[in-house]
């Protein structure tokens, strides 16, 4: 397989919204709990005149804080194996969690290409907070809204330049 889009970031940050939107479907579980989405989801999605498989990462279940964590890291380095293009998913209106530190380490490492993906950008006032993720270091912020489609368009414009 190739073309492999992975969505990876802490619970609630919109995953499997944003899934559901790239794919077209209603694959993904969606639900305002942590841990909700138990297994990775698999959906097919296509962008001009490229097609691609998008991959939620979901699946944390534990009962400690460490378990946890190394579920999330889990996750993530195996997208990361797994995947053409990686979408670090973070959440504007929360700011940058420990997790999200985690995670970006983790991305920093990897030879894949990394799209920083601001979610919940819903409306122009929001889009001035998107630039403390810039902090990661990882290059580019893209300001999204899962919920309404903004900014996705673009999102898969420089995806699709990997494929
Ligand atoms: P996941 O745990 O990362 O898979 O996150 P979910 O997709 O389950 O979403 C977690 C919560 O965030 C849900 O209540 C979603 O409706 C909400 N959400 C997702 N995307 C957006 C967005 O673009 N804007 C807003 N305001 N809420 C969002
Ligand atoms: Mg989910």
């Amino acid at each position: 397989m190739s073309n492999i889009i992975a969505i990876v970031g802490r619970p609630n940050v919109g995953k499997s919204t944003l899934f559901n939107r790239l794919t077209e479907s209603r694959q993904a579980i969606v639900d305002d709990f942590s841990g909700v989405t138990r297994d990775r989801h698999y959906g097919a999605g296509e962008w001009t005149d490229k097609q691609f498989t998008v991959i939620d990462t979901g699946g944390y279940v534990a009962n400690s804080e460490d378990v946890f964590e190394a579920a999330i890291r889990e996750q993530v380095m195996i997208a990361i194996e797994e995947a053409s293009v990686l979408l670090f998913l973070v959440d504007v209106t929360t700011g940058i969690t420990d997790l999200d530190d985690e995670i970006a380490k983790i991305l920093r490492r990897s030879k894949k290409p990394v799209f920083t993906v601001a979610n919940k950008v819903d409306n122009n006032a929001l889009l001035n907070e998107t630039s403390i993720f810039y902090s990661f270091g990882l290059g580019e912020i893209y300001p999204i809204s899962s919920m309404t489609g903004s900014g996705t368009g673009d999102l898969l414009d420089a995806v699709i330049t990997h494929f």
